[in-house]
């Protein structure tokens, strides 16, 4: 199975596309594992990234896509692969279907995770981490016993940028500019299944593969 994950930030992406790669023995593919694997491994476009990166630039698309055509090349993936944080913008995902159409594929479907701003607010502007262990805790669903305290090491909790209300609003500003047309762009592909991802991790990951059995293995 050739599958793309697509939801707003804080919609569980990483933890589900864990799940169901294990469950369909596809390799988990995230632009993050990449990149890191190409500014470790020294590779010229690793290096070129790494260049953007240090500038406090974005990494252009060309590079990225360059990045994900070796990954998608490697002999884990020629039977299958999930897709996680790539393609973010309807040009990427077109540069995407040109780099499969080149290798001899296609993409067999898209899953949605579906939440809506409210529910992303609340999950990702309650995260507190802890200084110490790097424990992530949540106000609501998972609240230390001591307020801005560790229980499992007793350090400082503190709220990190991207977790800031601010920068929450902002990061679904983003996701609904650029990635939103994504979805209408597969919709008209046919590619397009959503699933509702509220609830417990368990649940959405049942409805996950439910909608994604009759894609194959
Ligand atoms: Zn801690």
């Amino acid at each position: 199975m050739r599958l793309v994950l697509v939801g707003p930030p804080g919609a569980g992406k990483g933890t589900q596309a864990e799940f169901i790669a294990a469950h369909f023995a596809v390799p988990k593919i995230s632009t993050g594992d990449i990149f890191r694997a190409n500014v470790a491994a020294g590779t010229p476009l690793g290096v070129e990234a790494r260049r953007f990166m240090d500038s406090g630039q974005l990494v252009p698309d060309e590079v990225t896509i360059n990045m994900v055509r070796d990954r998608l090349a490697e002999p884990d993936a020629a039977d299958g692969f999930l897709l996680d944080g790539f393609p973010r913008t309807v040009p990427q995902a077109i540069a995407h279907d040109k780099l499969l159409a080149d290798l001899g594929v296609g993409l067999d479907v898209v899953l949605e995770l579906i939440v809506d701003d409210d529910e992303v607010i609340r999950r990702l502007s309650g995260r507190w981490t802890c200084r110490g262990c790097g424990k992530i805790w949540h106000i609501e669903f998972d609240p230390p016993t001591h307020d801005g305290v560790c229980d499992r090491c007793g350090s400082q909790l503190y709220q990190r940028d991207d977790d800031k209300a601010e920068t929450v609003a902002e990061r679904l500003k983003v996701y609904v500019r650029d990635t939103a047309p994504l979805i209408i762009f597969y919709g008209a592909q046919g590619k397009l299944v959503g699933i509702d991802a509220t609830g417990p991790v368990e649940d959405v990951t049942v409805r996950a593969i439910d909608a994604l059995r009759s894609y194959g293995g």
